[in-house]
Order: structure tokens, then C-alpha cells, then sequence
């Protein structure tokens, strides 16, 4: 692993827009905490880590990224822990898999533990920024992308590495109307689908905004091969409870391996619920639907945690579902979750990072 061995130079801001921001009313993503880390690649090595005022770039209209794509991000969260201190959830986990995205877009891999130090000492020197609140937390976003001023195609030898926090509020928790899709594709064999990467986002949005002027909230992904198996729900993995089975389709090359997904599937073991990770077949959701089996459907992922299905359409027909206060799987494994992450219960699986 690349490191600099360089110690991480904090310039703090010395004008605050904390007093200036109303944290009980904030829109997701657009409100953004004081200082973010910086840290540029260039001669094959990481150079100086920073922590600066939160601000804009300066870019040459050449730089590599805005015209191939050459990015990719992360997103996680901090809380406040009910114990004292600030819980940060999982970020190792989060890292792990940006160097799994950087080694797919051919870009350099980030010095983890380096990362981890100035996305610690980032989230302690916001902490204020975090929302009071049952609900509330703080977003994180590490990301990077290619700097060469260059318009050929070819791997960037530069790149900027970034992380930002956002405070946000309770997500709004509405029941969402879901379309199978069977005509576009996220994902394929050989392809970028378990990569965070940009362009797999900008190419989502066109078959999303299709299925949302028919009504629908988002979009369950199918095999870019068949249409045959299940995917992923809009930007989040997704779950089924079959009779007492929770079961949520195996990643492999073109799903995205969710941290909450990985959460929820080890937290439901430990409940002894039973759960399968294995192809879904939408012939199998639908036929449960029909026989009455499917009792829960919902998305996991970090932004709401749990978005619960209301209904699921498919080829013209559109199946209801139970109304979310019965989906007692998702309810109890999402609460579970919240309550670790929160500091409200023992965190047996080791997965916060705290500080104190
Ligand atoms: C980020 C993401 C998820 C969820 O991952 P988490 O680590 O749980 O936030 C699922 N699917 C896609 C396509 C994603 O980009």
C-alpha cells in the first residue's frame, strides 16, 4: 500500500458558516460542512495530505475526468453516538471498496489508513456540523477523479482525491412504487456494475426518468443478459422476504456490494432469521407475490438506510404489497442497525469507528 508518510496539515477555516446555517432545515446534499481533505496523486506516489476550507476547484476545461469519466466516490456516515462522541460507520469498509472501484477505472489505489486518519480527524473537526436529532447524521463523500489536462484517451497519470461531509436530516420515508425494468440495463457480465464509479450513474438516469413519468419512484434492475434475475432497486441493493426467508440476489461482478446490504444480511443471521443470498429470479417474486409469500420488499442502502416498496410492477401489471409498518423484518433489522450505529446498543460486529 502507498503512503507518504506525510503528516496531514490542517488549515482551518477562519470564517465559519456554521452559525450562518440552519441545520434543522437542510435539503439533502446541498448544504456542505467547513473543511474538506485533499490530497493530489501525481509521479506515480500520494503527494501531502491537507485538511483546507471547504471551496471550489479551479480546472482546466482539458481535465481528463469531465470528458471520459475517469471517477469514482464513496458515501458513508457519521452520527452521534447517544453514549457521547461521534460514531463513523464502517469506513474502512467504505475504503476497501474505493480501491476496489479505483483498480476497475484504472486509477491509482488510496492509501487506506492515510485516508482513514484525515476522514477522522475531517468528521471530528465538523462534528458541530452534525444535527442534533434522532435521525440525523452526517454525510461523508470521498471521491476522486482524473486531473490531466489532456483530451486523449488514456488512464489519467494525475488525480485529486477528495472528501466532504454534508449534515443531513431524517430521510422522507415514503413507501415507493417500483417498475422491473426489462428493456435498459445497469449492469453486465465484464462491466463496471460493482464499481462507484460516475458514469454508471449518469447512465442510470434516462431509463429512471422514463419509469418515473409512468409514476414510479425508482427503477428494480434486472440482468443486463435476460431480464431474468434481479439486481438492484434504483442506487440501492435490494431484499425480499419470501414466507419467513430473507432473500437478496449475490453480488458478482455487476451488483454493487452495499455495506448495508453486508450489515443487514450479517445482523439477520445473528436474529436467526433466514437468509439466503443466492439469484433471484423476478418469475420467483412475481409467483410469490401471487401465492400470497411475499411479505416484505424493500432497498438498502446508506442514504435512507431502508426504502420500502409499496408496490412492484411488471410488464403492464402492477402487484401491491403490505403496508410498511407490517414489513417486521425490515423494521426490526433496520432498527437494529440505527440503534449500533447511534450508540443505543453494544456494537457486536466491531463496526464503528468512535470517537470520543
Ligand atoms: C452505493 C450503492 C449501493 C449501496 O451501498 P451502501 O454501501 O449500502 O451505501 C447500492 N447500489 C448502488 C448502485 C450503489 O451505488
Amino acid at each position: 500500500m502507498l503512503t507518504t508518510g506525510q503528516k496531514l496539515a490542517i488549515q482551518r477555516t477562519d470564517r465559519s458558516r456554521l452559525s450562518e446555517t440552519d441545520l434543522e432545515n437542510i435539503k439533502f446534499g446541498r448544504v456542505f460542512s467547513d473543511h474538506m481533505f485533499v490530497m493530489d496523486y501525481a509521479n506515480g506516489e500520494w503527494g501531502a495530505p491537507g485538511i483546507v476550507p471547504f471551496g471550489d476547484l479551479e480546472l482546466s476545461p482539458a481535465t481528463l475526468v469531465l470528458h471520459y469519466g475517469q471517477t469514482i466516490f464513496e458515501g458513508l456516515k457519521a452520527y452521534r453516538s447517544e453514549k457521547g462522541g461521534v460514531n463513523i460507520f464502517r469506513p474502512q469498509a467504505n475504503l476497501a471498496r474505493m480501491t476496489r472501484s479505483a483498480e476497475r477505472m484504472c486509477m491509482p489505489p488510496i492509501p487506506e489508513e492515510l485516508v482513514l486518519d484525515g476522514l477522522r480527524e475531517l468528521v471530528d473537526l465538523d462534528r458541530d456540523w452534525i444535527p442534533k436529532g434522532g435521525e440525523a447524521s452526517l454525510y461523508i463523500r470521498p471521491f476522486m477523479f482524473a486531473t490531466d489536462e489532456y483530451i486523449g484517451v488514456r488512464p489519467s497519470d494525475t488525480y485529486r482525491f477528495i472528501i466532504f461531509t454534508c449534515p443531513v436530516q431524517a430521510y422522507y420515508k415514503e413507501a415507493v412504487r417500483v417498475k422491473i425494468e426489462t428493456y435498459y440495463s445497469r449492469a453486465f457480465p465484464g462491466g463496471t456494475g460493482a464499481a462507484k464509479c460516475g458514469g454508471n450513474y449518469a447512465a442510470a438516469l434516462y431509463p429512471a426518468k422514463l419509469a418515473q413519468q409512468d409514476g414510479f419512484h425508482q427503477l428494480v434492475w434486472t440482468d443486463g443478459l435476460e431480464h431474468r434475475y434481479i439486481e438492484e432497486s434504483g442506487t440501492m441493493n435490494v431484499f425480499f422476504r419470501i414466507g419467513d426467508t430473507l432473500v437478496t440476489p449475490e453480488t458478482g461482478g455487476t451488483i454493487l456490494e452495499g455495506i448495508t446490504r453486508d450489515s443487514i444480511i450479517d445482523l439477520a443471521r445473528r436474529e436467526g432469521i433466514a437468509t439466503e443470498v443466492r439469484k433471484v429470479e423476478v418469475r420467483e417474486v412475481l409467483d410469490a407475490i401471487a401465492g400470497g409469500t411475499l411479505k416484505e420488499a424493500f432497498g438498502a442502502g446508506t442514504a435512507a438506510t431502508i426504502a420500502h416498496m409499496s408496490s412492484i410492477a411488471y410488464d403492464g401489471g402492477e402487484y401491491q404489497l403490505p403496508a410498511p409498518e407490517q414489513f417486521a423484518f425490515a423494521n426490526r433489522l433496520a432498527q437494529l442497525l440505527d440503534d449500533i450505529r447511534r450508540g443505543r446498543s453494544e456494537d457486536p460486529f466491531g463496526w464503528n469507528l468512535h470517537l470520543p
